[in-house]
């Protein structure tokens, strides 16, 4: 039999590699700022058109590459910035694998100039599909130029999968984000179809934070700075009222890298515990130094999540570290630190550590102690939140969710057809907070109480929407909206859509937003989450082709007001839940396809008890 193995091509091999660095317009566009920060740049320029989908150019005034060079750095395993294996547990550069100009030339076409600054002259090099087209010299600015035009134009596979533009503008952002939150020193500008987005100059990190996430962020930053033989930490958490129903605004970076780190996020939330309403996340900004060599940036290709040597330990030093913050700002009960416990550790990966010796009051409530934590309370906790989403009192009931409108009459048909009207009394249970079960002509009904509360809101918010009879329940006061730029796209997009069911949306300026009421079916909600956290989902959602924009608005609506899993349910708001889901359109499934309900049938409920 004759051979069959064969080499592939270095235009396939690329191709393939490819797949693991460059995933959308945005991995491009953080492989290219990386390279241009590791080129020295201090003025780093962006810009995009159809979010990155027909054209990025990333321009920097960095130490631009020699004419073998700039030729060079499309090879395979071609970088400047390593040479030997141990050089990587000493990583100081953002890149290190000299596989993201491969990648990106073997799956778009490329165009780079580039000029170093003792040459007059630079280099212009066109090259697509792994194959350089053009070489010639240019005069061009110190500093490098690249144009990535037409992604994955010879992987339409790839190209399919490519979401809405907004979604991938979202994800461009995001990836913007972690890089300019590191690089406060570096000027940024990002233009998008020709907008101007964000023009970052030369600041601190803080005032960096601030034009990013809006000038409402200004007064809710609180220093965070330890120090530690095994890690120092600097940055900002934010007070709890700052909490988003969205991680959006949580940031780790090691050694000025973006890093995701759920168990590390862990220990910053846990901080919070009892501070801030369940399902809400705190926002923070945290910056690690570590020795490189403690710590492994290579287990994953595009760099994002980071192994430590002595992940238990660090764990307790943040959450002492972040409740210390809170502490000094009577966010928490204050803490009393043993000075070298917390701020000299040696260790080794095999040491066992304890946590930090802290000193509670076990007296203390937080919530009503004194005039002060009074105050705060009410001052900074909406005062509706838990009604939303902790289980009511006991004798409230959510009748502005449940029960049928007038006009709305049960089908009772339906109910029929379904062979679910109940022969006996109605009975309903409730199983983990999370299910109800009744019993039904042909056999025991269980119903998943979220979906089925998602899917009544969906149909009413839809309704509501096509018939613009939303009505307006005026704000006590006006509340100010601020949102990020990529909410704000969001916003801008359905915002008369917004104002049809029921907001009262205005904007004021360029970057604000004053929310003057909300739909009246929608009370005890606080305003400026429930907004934010639709925008979050519908961010989510908008990619999907099968949904129209009413849909998708409605569901958004829908997956934010319904309540959540865990909450308790009187028997008497388990059966209006029942009978509203009855007189929906489509009372089996979610807009998702999810079911809502399942009947287990007599017969099978026999067999089983045989
Ligand atoms: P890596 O960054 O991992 O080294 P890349 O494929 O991203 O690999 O880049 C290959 C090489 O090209 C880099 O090591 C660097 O020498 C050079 N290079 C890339 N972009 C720039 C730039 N903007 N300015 C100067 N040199 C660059
Ligand atoms: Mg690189």
């Amino acid at each position: 039999m004759s051979d069959v193995i064969k080499l592939l091509s270095d235009a396939v091999a690329n191709q393939i590699a490819a797949g693991e660095v460059i995933q959308r317009p945005a991995s491009v566009i953080k492989e290219l700022v990386e390279n241009a920060i590791d080129a020295g740049a201090n003025n780093i320029q962006v810009i995009i058109k159809d979010a990155g989908k027909t054209s990025i150019q990333v321009i920097d005034n960095g130490v631009g590459m020699s004419e073998t060079d700039a030729r060079l750095a499309f090879e395979r395993h071609a970088t400047s910035k390593i040479r030997k294996a141990e050089d990587l547990f000493c990583i100081k550069t953002m890149g290190f694998r000299g596989e993201a100009l491969a990648s990106i030339a073997a799956i778009a076409s490329v165009e780079l100039k580039t000029r170093k600054a003792d040459n007059e002259l630079g280099t212009h090099i066109c090259i697509a599909g792994s194959q350089i087209s053009s070489q010639k010299q240019v005069s061009c600015p110190e500093g490098t130029n690249f144009i990535i035009k037409n992604l994955f134009y010879n992987v339409p596979a790839r190209r399919k999968f490519l979401k809405s533009d907004r979604v991938e503008y979202r994800h461009i952002l995001n990836e913007l984000h972690r890089v300019v939150l590191t690089n406060p020193e570096i000027s940024f500008s990002f233009i998008s179809e020709n907008k101007q987005v964000f023009k970052l100059t030369t600041e601190s990190i803080r005032q960096r934070i601030i034009n990013i996430f809006g000038k409402s962020l200004n007064q809710n930053l609180i220093k965070i700075n330890t120090d530690t033989s095994i890690i120092k930490i600097d940055g900002f958490v934010a007070k709890p009222e700052r909490s988003k129903k969205t991680s959006s605004e949580q940031f780790f970076f090691v050694n000025n890298r973006y890093m995701y780190h759920p168990y590390f996020r862990k220990a910053v939330e846990m901080a919070y515990e009892n501070l801030i309403p369940q399902g809400e996340h705190p926002s923070f900004f945290i910056y690690f130094s570590v020795n490189p060599a403690n710590i492994d940036i290579n287990i994953h290709p595009t760099k994002t999540e980071i192994k430590f040597e002595d992940e238990q330990s660090i764990f307790q030093i943040i959450n002492a570290s972040v409740k210390e913050s809170l502490g000094k700002f009577n966010i928490m009960p204050s803490l009393d630190f043993e000075e070298n416990i917390t701020r000299d550790v040696h260790l080794t990966s095999k040491t066992s550590i304890k946590p930090p010796n802290i000193k509670i009051n076990p007296d203390y409530n937080p919530f009503e102690q004194t005039e002060d934590r009074k105050n705060y309370k009410r001052d900074k906790i909406p005062s509706n939140w838990d009604s939303l989403y902790t289980p009511s009192g006991a004798n409230e009931t959510r009748d502005d969710f449940f029960l049928p409108e007038e006009n709305e009459p049960i089908q009772k048909n339906l109910i029929e057809d379904a062979s679910m009207k109940t022969e006996e009394k109605n009975i309903f249970f409730q199983l983990k907070n999370k299910y109800i079960l009744t019993s039904g002509k042909s056999g025991l009904i269980l119903i998943n109480q979220k979906r089925a509360h998602e899917r009544i809101l969906f149909e009413k918010f839809l309704k509501l929407l096509e018939t613009r009879k939303g009505v307006v329940q005026k704000t006590l006061f006006p509340v100010i909206f601020e949102p990020s730029a990529s909410e704000r796209a969001i916003l801008l997009e359905v915002m008369s859509e917004l104002n049809n069911i029921g907001f009262e949306i205005a904007m004021l300026g360029q970057e604000k937003f004053e929310i003057r009421g909300i739909p009246g079916d929608l009370t005890d909600i606080d305003p400026k989450k429930t907004l934010e956290q639709m925008i979050y989902v519908l961010g989510e959602i908008s990619g999907s082709a099968e949904l129209v924009l009413h849909e998708k608005i409605a569901m958004s609506l829908a997956k934010t007001a319904a309540f959540k899993i865990g909450k308790l349910l009187h028997e008497q708001e388990m059966e209006d839940l029942f009978y509203r889901l009855m007189s929906c359109a489509n009372h089996n499934h979610t807009i998702e396809g999810k079911k809502i309900l399942e009947i287990i049938s007599i017969d099978e409920i026999e067999k089983k008890l045989n």
